[in-house]
């Protein structure tokens, strides 16, 4: 209950083995940036390490312990940053994933150099890709690499989780001049040449 998303510290656990970085796993490659308190000892609980797993899954044990409310987690759509730059942004499946999974998928890549947005702030490296269903167009993973992309990201997520498919992006709002028009030009790509298209992209 004390660590819903991250492990229990190796004190409390009665000495698990640590290399000199205090690293059990690969899941804890950042344990050297972290204060004593915060090192873990071995990443028993398997679920992605972010802030807001550890707090869904806290409120689903205790709703599920106490109140009987049979809840589950969805990881499907579940979006994933890592704090680099330019900024690392996921949500869904990736192209391997889908392959893996055996799903027959078709992608679109548009680069950056490609975005209005990062064309004016020129903050061109990096790309948005789509990950979509080939035979219902559903969308599948949505991947930013950009300046803004973890505030963009967001919208991937609530296009998986409404089982949206490429068409109704591409038949939805264009919003220019941010990192997250990306994700329409990516639909848009499903259909079109990008090269063809005005400034605002119809
Ligand atoms: C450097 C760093 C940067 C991060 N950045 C992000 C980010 O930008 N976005 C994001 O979403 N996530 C980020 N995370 C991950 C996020 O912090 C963790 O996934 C999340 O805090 C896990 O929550 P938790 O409650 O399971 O564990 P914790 O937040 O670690 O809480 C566990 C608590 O249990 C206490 N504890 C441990 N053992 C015992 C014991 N035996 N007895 C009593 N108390 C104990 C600990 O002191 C701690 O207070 C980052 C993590 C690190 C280390």
């Amino acid at each position: 209950m004390c660590c819903a998303g991250a492990p229990l510290i190796a004190g409390a656990l009665g000495g698990i083995a640590v290399d000199p970085l205090r690293r059990a796993g690969h899941e804890d490659q950042d344990a050297d940036l972290r204060p004593a308190r915060h090192r873990r000892a071995v990443p028993h609980a398997g679920h992605p390490q972010f802030v807001y797993v550890a707090a869904k899954q806290g409120a689903l044990v205790v709703a599920n312990a106490f109140q009987q409310a049979a809840r589950h987690i969805s990881y499907r759509s579940m979006p994933r940053i890592t704090f680099t730059s330019p900024t690392i942004a996921s949500t869904g499946l990736t192209e391997a994933q889908a392959d893996e999974a055996g799903m027959d998928c078709e992608c679109r890549v548009v680069e950056l150099a490609d975005i209005p947005r990062a064309i004016v702030s020129r903050t061109s490296t990096g790309a948005v890709k789509l990950v979509a269903e080939r035979q219902t167009g559903r969308v599948l993973g949505v991947h930013l690499l950009a300046d803004g992309a973890g505030d963009a990201i967001l919208a991937g997520v609530y296009a998986i989780d409404a089982g949206m498919t490429v068409t109704d992006l591409a038949e939805s709002w264009d919003p220019y001049l941010t990192i997250g028009e990306g994700l329409y030009l990516a639909a848009q790509a499903f259909s079109r040449d990008l090269s063809t298209l005005s400034c605002c992209a119809v």
